[in-house]
């Protein structure tokens, strides 16, 4: 257990003469009776130190004075892992006691200074609840920030001044709302007061870290209630604008009883189960984002024509500007793209339905169809169809061996153009049918439907 491990370091590192804790999420987690995630230790060893007592280490961030000691049997997993995330390896991370200095750019300390004392590095945490130690060896929790007391009274408050505190690093911001949507707390009113004030300062982070702090309040299960905070914040309307523009957008009332766009989505978030693909909840949080610009009073009802093809060129937009790799954004304009034809599925041909349900992880798709039916008019019958249907077709028909190939018209004398593309895909549509089952028919077919020479 990683846990066993961790303490195996503490007792090694106290064995060399030297002060080691477990500190940060991983006490705070353990005083709440969770599983931490990962487990991080705290030492007066330099990293130099921890480099000579551990045999396999790796430097992640040495210059932050943090090094990495693979779990036995895990060390080739370690390699590639950047020093912020490593939540999904095997492995702790030792960090050298130390106060970060300056802080100039609102996002890096300048320095680091190391220290011999533990209670100079709790104090360069971000929030009390942060901020605890444990001797895992006593038992023993130490507490130099008020942690316990807030961590009982469940609050989300900053070690220090909390304007000075975020001016440090502004993506504080988004880790005070983070933690306060996951575990259901308040955020204490002076830190909360801070954060409206700063807002607009949040463009100083990485949009990258940006990105990734969304992303866990998405996929952590309390993706609502971390919005509802970014939103009364202020720091909604400064990384997502799209979003706060879904605010009073109202909906026709007998699709949508819930309410209006902002509504709507929340509400979908909501339904998202944890843990959820990235991929997915970025779906659902950016569904409908072309809904506002489309909204409009229609003499029998209000209607957002368009809203996806609009909805796609915003959620591009959106994910490159948060540096989404080409992968994930494909997907997510995916979703975006198809979450209005599950309304059709009852209708679509055979071959368009399998096409449909073919599409890469079309499990998604469902997902999202699924989510966005509950947090609206409930109605459930073409996901209850779709899932039939898609259990009622054999497997081997679903993407069936090509009948012919270019080279078969080739032979047959047609000849290599964009013409071929559109004959072989209608001998597809005719096979997935179930109309063509040989070679042989799929050649009458398309002499029949593409009468060579022409
Ligand atoms: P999670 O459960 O999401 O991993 P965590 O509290 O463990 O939450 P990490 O990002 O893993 O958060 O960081 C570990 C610890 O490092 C935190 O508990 C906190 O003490 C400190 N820390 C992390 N990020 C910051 C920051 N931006 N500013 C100050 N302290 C930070
Ligand atoms: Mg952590």
């Amino acid at each position: 257990m990683l846990k066993d491990f961790a303490i195996s370091i503490i007792r090694t590192l106290r064995d060399r003469g030297h002060q080691a804790y477990l500190v940060g999420g991983c006490v705070r987690d353990l005083v709440l009776g969770r599983e931490p995630a990962d487990y991080d230790i705290t030492t007066d060893a330099t990293p130099d130190e921890v480099m000579g007592i551990f045999p396999e280490t790796y430097a992640v961030g040495a210059q932050f004075g943090v090094v990495l000691v693979p779990a036995p049997g895990d060390a080739a997993s370690c390699v590639s892992t950047e020093a912020t995330d490593h939540s999904k390896t095997n492995a702790v991370e030792v960090a050298t006691f130390r106060s970060d200095v300056g802080y100039s750019d609102g996002r890096h300390p300048d320095q680091v200074r190391y220290s011999k004392d533990p209670r100079e590095d709790v104090k360069r945490r971000d929030f009390t609840i942060n901020g605890l130690l444990l001797d895992p060896i006593k038992n023993e929790v130490l507490d130099f920030v008020g942690g316990r007391a807030d961590l009982e009274a469940g609050i989300v408050r900053t070690i220090g001044d909390a304007e000075r505190r975020f001016a440090e690093d502004k993506l504080r911001m988004l880790r005070a709302v983070r933690f306060a949507a996951r575990f259901d707390y308040q955020i204490e009113p002076k830190t909360f007061a801070a954060i409206p004030r700063m807002a607009a300062q949040i463009h100083q982070v990485s949009r990258e870290r940006v990105r990734d702090e969304l992303t866990r309040m998405l996929t952590e299960g309390h993706a609502r209630r971390a919005f509802l905070l970014l939103d009364k914040s202020g720091l909604l309307k400064e990384i997502l604008p799209e979003i706060t523009a879904m605010k009073g957008v109202e909906q026709p009332p007998q699709f949508h009883p819930e309410g209006d766009v902002f509504v709507h989505t929340l509400l979908l978030l909501d339904k998202l189960r944890h843990p959820c693909p990235l991929t997915l909840a970025w779906g659902a949080l950016l569904h409908d984002v072309g809904k506002p610009p489309t909204f409009r009073v229609a003499p029998d009802r209000i209607r957002f024509d368009g809203h996806v093809e609009v909805g796609v060129k915003m959620a591009q937009e959106i994910l490159r500007r948060l540096r989404f790799s080409n992968d994930d954004t494909e997907q997510v304009l995916a979703l975006v793209a198809n979450h209005m034809r599950f309304a059709d599925v009852q209708r679509m041909k055979e071959s368009t339905f399998k096409k449909f349900v073919r599409m890469s992880e079309f499990a998604e798709h469902l997902e999202l169809h699924r989510i966005d039916c509950q947090a609206s008019h409930g109605d459930l019958t073409s996901y209850q169809f779709t899932r039939q249907k898609m259990a009622s077709i054999p497997p081997e028909t679903m993407r069936p061996i090509p009948l012919i190939t270019g080279d078969d018209l080739i032979a047959a004398g047609y000849k290599p153009g964009p013409r071929f593309k559109e004959i072989l895909s209608a001998v597809e549509d005719a096979q997935l049918e179930g109309q063509l089952q040989t070679r042989d028919q799929a050649m009458g077919f398309v002499r029949e439907q593409f009468p060579a020479g022409q």
